[in-house]
């Protein structure tokens, strides 16, 4: 991005970003500068992604012509920390209409491969077409901007992904990575693929840690388009380190909305997304047996009891002081002054989702095997929330059709079958299942129990305590801010879960546009100074705010275009049957959704006719 005018404060028009579209086989690209006409141009992430894909319909989202964009928010390689998502966008295989039409998403991902796309000189990326070969494509700073180069990919293919991405960093120098797994590779029979982001870490200390853009099935759309890889190779970004902007990070690394995120020795902090099982075991909402938890093993898994026998260490993406990560490792036979279980050989990254969807939820419940199932998962290349609620979804239907099991049978707390499974799935050997929940549970003629929203798999929060679940536009809870709402606030009024979502819940997509990781926790003042010290345009609040909220809303208004009603914007019928060993208020009747969904619906369609958002 580069401003047009030399003056102080500047707006958002008074800047330009280059898109670079790229068709293939060739690789040919044309990298222009556009103006950025309003307040989601200048942002980026989804605020362009969405206004990209508002005009174009995709009947089939491997078909060449449907297009990928990878892009960046304003302060994506900014010295604003966690300044690092780049964003996927495109139609997924997964998310779909009632009639299985394919709708628009996206996926964000963190640490250094959005800094080195920024470095080329892209702002944004579209790709379309097929290579006739497994390729790589290369995007580098050349001149005076991004060049685009189409490379033999053959070598890659059949690696996971970890040793895709340290492949390729023996072969590109100063560049990241993002890639996709065999599940990718085997793109028809895999919708919940995901793209694998090599880390500043990683690279150094040649171990798979890498971070993901796994919602929506994106490393299928790479794999769809023959492409295993994207190089970004630019310069990092220099940095003029103001006083301002300090402060800024300061808030960022220690300040009360990073809190969770963080170890107890940074500021207090809660010990990341795995803290969750403490207070949701305490009311018996950790999913288990495909969410339908059902006794106390999941606190075998909490961090504090885990750490007697393993070694867990926090580590972070490029440059973040909330060190997120929480890095598992086997134990090296020595202790630390506290007694704690050194580290030895790494062996997973874990955080909540993958830990309970392939641990818990799928009735596993000892250590050792949970651990595997992350890695595994990992360098298959799938979305680990999708494949563990797949998974889930295979083993209740084992468990009541006794008679005519699928997926060799398996049943709950298999680790080993699931890794077998796995592979089966990601060698494309298992097509029925590869395409995800709800496609399998139609096919099945057992939708019930199936776990999934537009056929996106379900997060790992009970779908009985969230209500908000099918407005989220991208994915359970990194789209739709409702997911913890009853644990902390325990209303059940109808009043109340219309406005969480309606005026609260979908300004979590803020950070979806402006580069910022959804972990950092800055209010809005704070995300106007960032981009004001960054640009020198200063946002009014309510820019920010209708920026979002149209935003959010183009999103929505897509998935009416597409044909969405209220066959579409529906929980699972199993979160009808009260589940009594949950201690929360079981308060989601039919009829309680049916008022919640014509007053969201109701309300969000008269927002998309005000705003003439689809004219
Ligand atoms: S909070 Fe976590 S995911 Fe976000 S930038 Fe920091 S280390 Fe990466």
């Amino acid at each position: 991005m580069r401003p047009t005018a030399t003056k102080d404060g500047l707006r958002p028009t008074d800047y330009e970003f280059r898109r670079v579209e790229t068709s293939l086989p060739s690789g040919s690209a044309e990298a222009k500068w556009l103006a950025c006409r309003d307040v989601e141009d200048f942002l980026g992430g989804i605020g362009r992604g969405f206004k990209y894909l508002l005009p174009i319909r995709v009947t089939d989202p491997f078909d060449p012509a449907s297009p990928i964009v990878v892009n960046t928010g304003v302060l994506t390689g900014s010295e604003i920390m966690t300044g690092l998502r780049v964003y996927f966008h495109g139609y997924s295989p997964l998310k779909r209409t009632h009639d299985n039409r394919p709708l628009a998403m996206w996926s964000a991902g963190s640490d250094k491969f959005g800094v080195k796309l920024r470095g080329t000189g892209a702002d944004e990326l579209v790709v379309t077409g097929r290579c006739d070969r497994p390729s790589v494509l290369v995007v580098r700073h050349a001149g005076d901007g991004p060049a685009v180069e189409i490379a033999d990919g053959a070598d890659l293919v059949g690696l996971t992904t970890s040793a895709k991405i340290l492949r390729l960093a023996d072969r590109y120098d100063d560049a990241h990575f993002a890639v996709i797994g065999p599940a990718g590779e085997h793109f028809a029979n895999n919708y919940f693929a995901g793209i694998a982001l090599s880390t500043q870490n990683m690279l150094r200390q040649r171990e798979p840690k890498m971070r993901w853009c796994g919602r929506g099935g994106f490393g299928a759309v790479l794999g769809s388009k023959n492409i295993l890889a994207i190089v970004a190779q630019g310069p990092d970004p220099t940095w003029k380190s103001a006083k301002a902007i300090a402060a800024v990070n300061q808030e960022i690394a220690r300040g009360p909305g990073s809190r969770k995120f963080r170890d107890p020795d940074k500021a207090d902090g809660a010990g990341g997304t795995w803290s969750n099982y403490v207070p949701l075991q305490d009311v018996h909402a950790v999913p288990q047996y495909n969410f339908r938890p059902r006794d106390d093993s999941p606190a075998y898994m909490f961090r504090e009891n885990v750490e007697q026998e393993w070694p867990v260490v926090d580590e972070s993406c490029f440059k973040c002081g909330i060190a997120c990560w929480k890095d598992l490792s086997e134990p090296s036979g020595e202790k630390t002054a506290d007694g704690k279980p050194k580290p030895g050989r790494f062996l997973a990254k874990v955080d909540y989702e993958p830990l309970n969807m392939l641990g818990n939820n799928c009735g596993v419940n000892e250590r050792a095997p949970t651990w595997k199932l992350i890695a595994e998962c990992d360098e298959l290349g799938f979305d680990s929330i999708s494949c563990g609620v797949v998974l889930s979804y295979v083993m209740e239907y084992n468990e009541r059709r006794p008679g005519s099991t699928l997926g060799g049978g398996l049943r709950y707390g298999d680790a080993d079958g699931m890794v077998r499974l796995m592979h089966r799935i990601a060698a494309g050997q298992e097509p029925d299942i590869g395409k995800g929940t709800r496609l399998l549970s139609e096919k099945l003629g057992d939708t019930s129990f199936a776990h999934q929203c537009k056929g996106l798999e379900l997060p790992a929060y009970l779908p009985e305590t969230n209500p908000g679940y099918p407005w989220a536009i991208a994915g359970g809870h990194m789209s739709m801010r409702t997911f913890l709402l009853l644990l902390m606030e325990g209303k059940t009024d109808l009043d109340y879960w219309v406005a969480a979502i309606v005026e609260k819940g979908l300004y979590t997509v803020r950070d979806d546009m402006d580069g910022l990781c959804k972990f950092s926790g800055l209010g809005d003042p704070k995300v106007i100074e960032a981009i004001r010290e960054s640009t020198g345009v200063a946002l009014e609040p309510d820019e920010l705010k209708q920026a979002v909220q149209r935003t959010y809303l183009r999103a929505y208004a897509i998935e009416r275009a597409a044909g969405c009603d209220e066959r579409d914007y529906v929980l699972p019928e199993q979160t009808y049957e009260p589940n009594p060993w949950v201690k929360l208020p079981s308060f989601v009747t039919r009829d309680f959704f049916a008022a919640l969904r014509d007053r969201v619906n109701g309300r969000f369609d008269q927002l998309v006719r005000d705003l003439k958002l689809m004219s």
